[in-house]
């Protein structure tokens, strides 16, 4: 700090100097012709999300950043002989869109959540199948395809096998000599071929017991069901990732959000691959075809990763950080998921009595790591479904407040939420706690979730957001796609409308909702999740998320008014043109190119 602040004079006493020359500059005043903006757009709709001055229907912008925020008069004061200058024709413009919480590190990398392996494609599974038809589809893909080395399929359910969970014999009794792995919600299903190559039997012991860990028979060997993250550290010996595959995937994922008006993102993990990601990333970023904003972020999926992770998170800013990738935050896998009760419950699991689940920390721990962050200046992502999870983590924070001098440095964001103790949504504004949604998530398909099972009546207030909203706390919206083949749930304009509906898109008003009815959220709160409030989980909300004078030039014109259209067709919209720091990245301002993917 001390070292750059005589720098930081110079350059102050420097620009005091030019402006002393200048005198019209340092005199100008909003409207000044004499200090022309670069950009001006005018006859639009703004949704500005600045709480001064909601609507707007110009703007100027000048050095990528606004200059005016106003009406259609006041901006003529902006424009000069070269003033670029648009008419919108009343479409309505939003800030630049931030989503909180998605992955695309992992993108074209093969692998799934729970392992780190892929055989290539993977083949489906008869959708909604019995164990027969499933069997005999893992027999029939591994006769058609006799030189697999590996044969990866999914998915299955796991409600198909109770508590208990699938068995590995199945598999064995048709593919007994090569490796399967059948994934499916954060585990996966393998055979004894499969546990042989990643050199586990009965004596590995459980990476975090109750929460990443073996599915074991009375006899204590491993049945074939691995549950989280308990294979990583013993398949990686034979992860074979193709850097060129995944750097594909990664472009292909970041241009879609691109195209839809994504200007800014967390990157919420990449378990052991964090090198081969954010070196792709910094390349990328090197040769000028970074899109976005990327904050990157060091990984916490097994406790072992805990002791080593600021400084990794550190490691990863020096080695890859830039102007667009940054690092300032690290992920915790805090709890699992509720679909195969690993979550981290304050009740057991409805249909597996005295199993509540388990969390990666303990209060204690985690509250000593949160000093830690707070200490090395760095923001926690926390991945929570249960609501004791939820309990441990605010308790943490609330620990780690009364252990600090001043005010708790990191921003702590809690992320996916899927049900929360009554008791505990005011303390998320009260702690100044961030809770991060993925509204794609929220609907409700012809055939009840696994979760229906798992939770029991608990499921009923499932992902409830309103409460939180109405308490004032901050609320961000993200899109969490882990793979290219669900890259189109990362729309984010699909995000607003099932945020809105609380019903799936593709039956469109026919959909079951999700209920109650009072957690269809108004649209000004699913663009503000999408824009201010992620921008202050990635802490740039002093220069991003609004349109306001002095913030980033960010801003999507969209083709349709998502605020005037029908409910169901608000997943249809595409920006018309998407303008990143003033500079149109894509598209046009006058209604030519189409962004439709
Ligand atoms: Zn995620």
């Amino acid at each position: 700090m001390t070292e750059t602040r005589p720098r930081l004079w110079i350059l102050l006493l420097a620009s005091l100097s030019i402006s002393a020359c200048q005198p019209s500059t340092q005199d100008a005043s909003p409207g000044d012709a004499a200090n022309p903006a670069d950009l001006v757009l005018q006859g639009g709709k703004f949704f500005t999300v600045d709480e001064a001055q909601v609507w707007a229907e110009a703007v100027a912008i000048k050095d990528g950043r606004f200059v005016y925020v106003g009406d259609n008069t006041g901006v003529q004061g902006f424009v000069g002989p070269d003033t670029d200058r648009h008419d919108l024709g009343g479409k309505l413009a939003i800030p630049g869109l931030v989503d909180s919480h998605t992955h695309p590190g992992r993108m074209g990398r093969g692998g799934g959540v729970s392992v780190p392996v892929g055989s290539g494609p993977r083949a489906s599974l008869p959708r909604g199948g019995s164990k027969e038809e499933i069997v005999a589809a893992v027999e029939a893909y591994a006769q058609a395809n006799p030189d697999l080395a590996w044969i990866e399929m999914g998915s299955w359910s796991a409600d198909l096998y109770g508590v208990a969970g699938p068995h590995r014999r199945d598999l064995d009794r048709v593919v007994p000599d090569r490796p399967v792995m059948l994934g499916s919600v954060h585990s996966v299903w393998v055979n004894s071929k499969a546990l042989e190559m990643m050199r586990v039997d009965s004596n590995t012991p459980d990476p975090a017991p109750g929460l990443s860990f073996f599915v074991r028979d009375a006899d204590g060997e491993p049945t074939g069901w691995i549950k989280e993250f308990a294979a990583w550290p013993n398949a990686q010996h034979f992860a074979a990732v193709d850097p060129e595959s995944n750097k594909e995937g990664i472009v292909t994922f970041l241009e879609y959000l691109s195209g839809h008006g994504v200007t800014s993102l967390l990157d919420a993990g990449n378990q052991n691959y964090h090198d081969l990601a954010y070196s792709l990333l910094a390349e990328l970023e090197a040769a000028g075809r970074l899109p976005v904003r990327l904050e990157g972020s060091y990984h916490i999926y097994l406790p072992d990763r805990v002791p080593d992770a600021i400084e990794e998170l550190q490691r990863l800013r020096r080695t890859y950080g830039g102007e667009r990738l940054r690092f300032n935050t690290i992920k915790i896998h805090f709890d699992g998921t509720n679909e195969i009760r690993t979550g981290a419950v304050l009740e057991p699991f409805s249909d597996d009595p005295g199993n509540r689940g388990t969390t990666l920390l303990d209060t204690g721990q985690l509250r000593d790591f949160i000093v830690q962050l707070h200490e090395a200046r760095i923001d926690l992502h926390l991945h929570i479904v249960g609501d004791r999870g939820v309990r441990i983590a605010l308790d943490a924070v609330e620990a780690a407040r009364r252990l600090v001098d001043g005010e708790l440095y990191p921003r702590v964001t809690l992320s996916h939420l899927d049900i929360i103790d009554t008791a505990d949504y005011p303390r998320f504004k009260q702690l100044g706690v961030i809770a991060n949604y993925t509204p794609q998530w929220h609907g409700l398909g012809d055939r009840l979730p696994l979760t229906a099972a798992t939770l029991g009546p608990r499921f009923e207030r499932m992902l409830l957001v309103q409460p939180l909203l109405d308490d004032g706390a901050v609320v961000t919206f993200s899109s969490d796609v882990t793979s290219l083949r669900a890259m189109e749930r990362a729309n984010p304009y699909l995000g607003m409308q099932i945020g809105h509906n609380r019903q799936y898109h593709q039956q469109g008003e026919a959909a079951p909702i999700r209920l109650p009815m009072t957690e269809r959220l108004d649209l000004e709160d699913l663009v503000k999740g999408y824009t201010l409030n992620g921008a202050y989980q990635l802490r740039m909300d002093d220069q991003l998320g609004s349109i306001q004078v002095g913030k980033l030039a960010d801003l999507v014109v969209l083709d349709r008014n998502l605020f005037e259209i029908d409910r169901y067709e608000i997943h249809e919209v595409r920006p018309e043109a998407v303008i990143m720091e003033g500079e149109i990245i894509r598209g046009s301002l006058d209604g030519g190119a189409e962004l439709r993917p």
